[in-house]
């Protein structure tokens, strides 16, 4: 499941999920366990079998799901974006596991991706845009069909021209077609409108973000640490790290799956204390104050982008953004206007009315990215922020936390894996080996 925390029970250890298919299926417990043991082995989790998912993180959970669903050699695998959480070397220690499972047992796997890098096992790729079918490769090597210059013509004469293609010809939301020698000509309508209209919703609405709707808060650091350390039950994730994170810069927080990125970002918005060092946000110490303060502290000056979106599904998408203006005191027209323009910045003007749960991944994540960025934070903390989202809007999202770290003076923390988000940071923070 692309929600991956769905398949996994919160009451049971890393090991016993894994064997859980079996068990149903009348596996022995001597055999349960070493099946998990082989495949926890085969992604890295080893010496993690005895953890329960609230121990592990995003990625270490992401890569337990997938050994839950090949625990009992399944002939049909079917696995949606089951690497988004992933940094690209684990990233492809899945997809070969996929590949090499695939071919020793027969597996047909059918993997959704928007990683360029799943091209590489497949043998088969099909690209879908829209809902239909927009190109198709096949072997191993051959990597996306519509970057290779072939399009598929659907039933009815519907073909999907790569936006890439649009933007450079200059083609807009009409055009022109003719028959010429051997093929069509496709060009744009004089006085018709420009291909930013088709060049993306995300990019598009960011520059709309850059009008803020009040002045900048003025800042100087908005949060340090220095020499901090934190350990889970003695083993330790953070390793008296110092860093301090300036107003107007965008920090990319990097480092393996397991590496302590998430834990980093607990530190900071005081959802976790450190166990020795200090943390100072917006000239507060986060250690030395009381639970309520640091409370107070997240509600004024901080914004949190969680790992999983965490909305409330029954709730519209406006109204969840709205949430965040509600807890912080403001409400009606303007807060309704103020979440209505945070939805446009990340490209979601046209959704709004939409309950979240109806929502693709990718734009209940934009959502949350709203949600944070409405209450104007001056520390605004995101994990794996794109991780949902294919390069374009990917590349959007970066563009607009980088915007808003420059524009709003904020200090912007990534923890992220993605190329496309560390192109467009100031400084790479890098944790673990
Ligand atoms: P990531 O860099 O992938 O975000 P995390 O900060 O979530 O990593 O986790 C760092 C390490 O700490 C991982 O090995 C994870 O299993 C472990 N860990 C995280 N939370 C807990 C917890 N509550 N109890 C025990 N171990 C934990
Ligand atoms: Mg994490």
């Amino acid at each position: 499941d692309q929600r991956y925390t769905r398949a996994l029970a919160g009451e049971l250890t890393a090991r016993e999920l894994v064997g859980l298919r079996l068990g149903l299926a009348g596996a022995s417990r001597a055999e349960r366990e070493r099946r998990a043991g082989t495949l926890l082995e085969r992604v890295g989790l080893g010496d993690r079998g005895g953890a329960r998912p609230a121990e592990l993180s995003g990625g270490e959970q992401q890569r337990v799901a997938l050994c839950a669903a090949l625990a009992h050699r399944p002939r049909l695998l079917l696995a949606d974006e089951p690497t988004a959480e992933l940094d690209a070397v684990t990233a492809g220690g899945i997809y070969a596991l996929l590949r090499e499972l695939a071919a020793e047992a027969g597996v047909t796997a059918v993997v959704v991706s928007h990683d360029p890098g799943s091209a590489a096992i497949a043998d088969r790729v099909v690209e879908i845009r829209d809902g239909r079918l927009a190109g198709e490769a096949r072997g191993a090597a051959a990597g996306p069909a519509a970057t290779a210059g072939e399009i598929v013509v659907g039933h009815g004469g519907w073909l999907r021209l790569p936006e890439h293609l649009l933007r450079a010809a200059a083609i807009g939301d009409r055009a022109h077609v003719e028959v010429r020698v051997g093929g069509l000509l496709v060009s744009g309508l004089p006085g018709a409108a420009s291909g930013a209209v088709i060049a993306g919703a995300v990019a598009g609405a960011t520059a709309e973000a850059a009008t803020p709707a009040r002045a900048p808060a003025v800042l100087r650091a908005p949060a340090a640490l220095r020499a901090v350390s934190k350990a889970y039950g003695g083993r330790r994730v953070i390793d008296s790290l110092s860093a301090t994170f300036a107003a107007d810069r965008l920090v990319a927080v990097v480092g393996p799956s397991g590496s302590g990125k998430t834990t980093l970002l607990h530190l900071l918005a005081g959802l976790l204390l450190p166990d020795a060092g200090e943390i100072e946000v917006d000239g507060a110490d986060v250690g030395g104050t009381s639970r309520e303060a640091r409370a107070t502290l997240r509600r004024d000056a901080i914004g949190y982008i969680g790992q999983a979106p965490g909305l409330v599904p029954q709730l519209d998408a406006q109204e969840n953004v709205a949430l965040a203006l509600a807890v912080r005191g403001s409400r009606g027209e303007e807060a309704a206007a103020a979440a209505m323009q945070a939805l446009a910045a990340v490209g979601l003007a046209g959704r709004d009315g939409q309950r979240v749960d109806r929502l693709s991944s990718g734009e209940r994540q934009r959502v949350a990215i709203a949600r944070a960025l409405v209450g104007r934070p001056r520390l605004l903390l995101a994990d794996e922020p794109t991780a949902r989202l294919d390069r374009a809007a990917a590349a959007g999202v970066g563009a607009l936390l980088a915007g808003l770290a420059r524009e709003h003076g904020a200090a912007v923390v990534c923890a992220t894996h993605d190329d496309a988000l560390v192109d467009q940071a100031d400084e790479v923070l890098r944790l673990g080996g």
